[in-house]
């Protein structure tokens, strides 16, 4: 298992045993264990139990992908007798508040609803909200970091993406330095201009393949071997 998402599973469940009874902690547990080859999951798994909303202390019961756009997923997560609606990306995890009230409007228009009762149409009840695939086959063809589809590019600061440059990781390797002739990134502008020089380049779009294949390696997420147990 990759190190970064032991540390992570070890965390949360030091998280989850302050968070919940102990009744409860077996439900928590088995959720948790259900999501450890994900680590985007986990990511929200981990802001779940942080922070408990209303601090109301119930474990996770069900974790659902309401939908999905160009790597924001909305996400229910499914307590003992609450739902929270959830929006996640590669650079944050929001709390928006109980599933099926209403939503922020820029949330509505990011997934193209005209209105609050639109959007609740497509809310279905909590019992039919279809459990998040746990991290096998069907997950395979988004990217397991930041949640692009294949063929599509990834979002900026994505584990997974390759560099165009030195073709190892693009969050570890040193190449946005060089590239843009500085000793460490002190402002945003030089995040926008290091993006402009990776399109300039080409970036490496997400491929299934990929993800198959990834990492294998020490410091990434050992999804393939992860799977065998
Ligand atoms: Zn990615
Ligand atoms: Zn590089």
């Amino acid at each position: 298992m990759g190190k970064e998402k032991k540390t992570m599973i070890d965390e949360i469940e030091l998280y989850v045993q302050y968070a919940v009874q102990e009744k409860d902690l077996e439900k928590a547990r088995y959720v948790l264990s259900l999501y450890k080859d994900n680590e985007r999951v986990l990511r929200l798994i981990r802001e779940y139990y942080t922070i408990l909303p209303e601090a109301r202390e119930e474990p996770i019961h069900k974790l659902s992908c309401l939908m999905e756009q160009g790597g924001v997923g909305l996400f229910v997560v499914v307590c003992t007798s609450y739902s929270y609606l959830y929006v996640v990306s590669v650079e944050e995890i929001v709390l928006l508040g109980e599933y099926r009230e209403d939503v922020p409007l820029e949330l509505l228009a990011f997934f193209q609803y005209s209105s609050q009762d639109a959007f609740l149409k497509d809310c279905p009840a909590v019992e039919e909200l279809v459990a998040y695939p746990r991290g096998e086959v069907d997950t395979a063809s988004i990217c397991p970091a930041c949640g692009v589809a294949d063929g599509e590019e990834h979002l900026l600061g994505c584990v997974v993406e390759l560099c165009p440059w030195c073709a190892g990781t693009l969050s570890k390797c040193n190449c946005r330095f060089e590239q843009l002739k500085v000793e460490e990134l002190e402002d945003e502008s030089q995040l926008e201009t290091f993006s402009d020089l990776l399109s300039a380049k080409g970036r490496i779009r997400f491929c299934k393949e990929q993800n198959l294949a990834y990492p294998g390696t020490s410091e990434g997420l050992d999804i393939v071997e992860d799977k065998k147990d």
